[in-house]
């Protein structure tokens, strides 16, 4: 059968490197021997913990609660006992509280998991649903980390919610986490679905999968034939399309306003992954204490998809993987179009963590040729999904001219990295303008030399 493939205007096509894993089961990852509970796991404020040194906890226990609004709880992803609680850095390179458990290898549950009657489930109005919704912890697992529970419970200032999306898009190379979940639990993600449109009143949720996951997206058409309120849609292999700007544009055609949200045009948008975690935190008031990690990249022996406890060290599950070949060159926590490069492996895998990219030298994914000079053939302007011109932004970065950038709307930039992709003279044109961005919108960015750029 033939479908329409939805896209937005701009950016540009990559090669995917998913053959690795995407065929491959996820495989349970060992429990860790200790288990990283950060505090910070989630845009907000971070969480506070409950529990003292020495003390011992279950599995699924609630460790640290959410402080003010936008800030969620966490839990023991392994039962033990707490040994420590002190600072340690997380992906992004932050040093952050961190509860340490130590596993006692019985995997006690505070509370035996046992799925709710349907009966029950049925009757909760919306405030039930959110309500576990928050004590699950639940955040946007797509990287965004948003508390879930916010984005449903406020609604929106009287806004209407005219449809929400589910983000199938996985649009990274390498990343293959999202389409083993949608091949593997599809009916989860289709409850978890059904849940935030209730939570919300609204009518349409739309599934939307890129077309290299066909199999993920002709399964979904099938689960979904009979739900009225739910449409699966095929988008373009384009990066990025799993972007939320571009996927509502894609999906609804229209254009979240500068600085706008989502909702502003009525849609909002989560990840397959926040819905399936929000099906299990309401039919089974199961925590969200482990989630698919892609382990991927030509230096890791056997790359797979893994569940993982919240809480596992990169270390000890690339350990488990066989370990690395050749000399580590690059490690990036997500995908290497917008995940981090960090410099230890000796950080937790967290509720946002997608996966873990190891290479080596032997690596042409990460080769670039020296900086050459700009040749003005504007393709960095027509692979800007943002509309902007990263040409003139990367120019007045180097020039430290923090007016023009604003001018030209630096702020706007989303960090996509279609830009260097495209240019044929190898300027790394997403650095220079990310460096600018956080000079512009510092409280020093007012005149003063950029010092990463003199
Ligand atoms: S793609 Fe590179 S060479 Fe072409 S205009 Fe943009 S910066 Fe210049
Ligand atoms: S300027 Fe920013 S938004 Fe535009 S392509 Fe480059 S990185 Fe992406």
């Amino acid at each position: 059968m033939k479908y329409e493939r939805k896209t937005f205007p701009g950016g540009t096509h990559i090669i995917d490197y998913k053959g690795f894993t995407n065929s491959l089961e996820t495989v349970a990852a060992e429990a860790p021997v200790r288990a990283y509970i950060p505090m910070s796991m989630h845009i907000g404020a971070p969480s506070r913990p409950l529990v003292e040194i020495g003390e011992e906890v279950k599995m699924g226990q609630k460790v640290a609660e959410s402080q003010g609004f936008v800030s969620v709880p966490a839990h023991a992803s392994v039962s033990g006992k707490v040994v420590a609680i002190h600072r340690m850095p997380i992906p992004n390179g932050r040093m952050v509280d961190t509860i340490v458990i130590e596993n006692d290898f019985r995997d006690e549950w505070l509370t035996p998991l046992r799925q709710l009657p349907r009966d029950t489930v049925n009757a909760m109005d919306k405030a039930a649903l959110q309500a576990k919704v928050l004590e699950a912890g639940v955040v946007g697992m797509g990287g965004a980390t948003f508390p879930s529970h916010v984005k449903y419970v406020v609604p929106q200032d009287g806004k209407k919610v005219e449809v929400i999306i589910l983000n199938g898009i996985e649009c990274e190379p390498f990343l293959t986490a999202d389409h083993r979940l949608m091949l593997e639990q599809p009916e989860k993600i289709i409850s978890g679905l059904k849940y935030l449109l209730r939570m919300t009143d609204c009518q349409r949720g739309v599934i939307a999968i890129e077309e290299n996951k066909m199999d993920a997206f002709e399964l979904m058409i099938k689960l979904t034939e009979n739900e009225p309120q739910i449409e699966t849609v095929v988008c373009m292999e384009k990066y990025p399309q799993g972007s939320e700007k571009q996927l509502i544009n894609a999906i609804t055609g229209k254009e979240v306003p500068p600085g706008g949200l989502p909702i502003d045009v009525g849609v909002l948008v989560n990840n397959v992954a926040t819905a399936a975690a929000i099906a299990d935190a309401v039919e089974w008031e199961k925590p969200l204490i482990d989630r698919i990690v892609t382990l991927n990249g030509n230096a890791i022996k056997k790359p797979m998809n893994y569940r993982v406890r919240i809480g596992t060290l990169y270390e000890d599950l690339i350990a488990q993987s066989g370990g690395v070949i050749g000399e580590t060159v690059k490690i990036i926590s997500g995908g290497p179009m917008m995940g981090f490069a960090v410099y230890s492996t000796a950080i937790p895998v967290m509720k946002g963590t997608s996966g873990i990219l190891v290479f080596n030298e032997e690596s042409h994914v990460l080769k670039r040729e020296t900086e050459g000079p700009c040749v003005r053939c504007a393709r960095c302007v027509d692979a800007c999904p943002m509309r902007l011109e990263p040409t003139t932004l990367m120019k007045a970065a180097k020039k430290s001219d923090w007016n023009r950038a604003k001018e030209y709307d630096i702020t706007s930039c989303m960090e996509c990295g279609c830009c260097s992709y495209v240019c044929p003279s190898m300027i790394p044109l997403v650095q220079y303008i990310r460096l600018a961005k956080q000079y512009v919108m510092s409280k020093d960015g007012n005149g003063a030399v950029n010092p990463f750029l003199v």
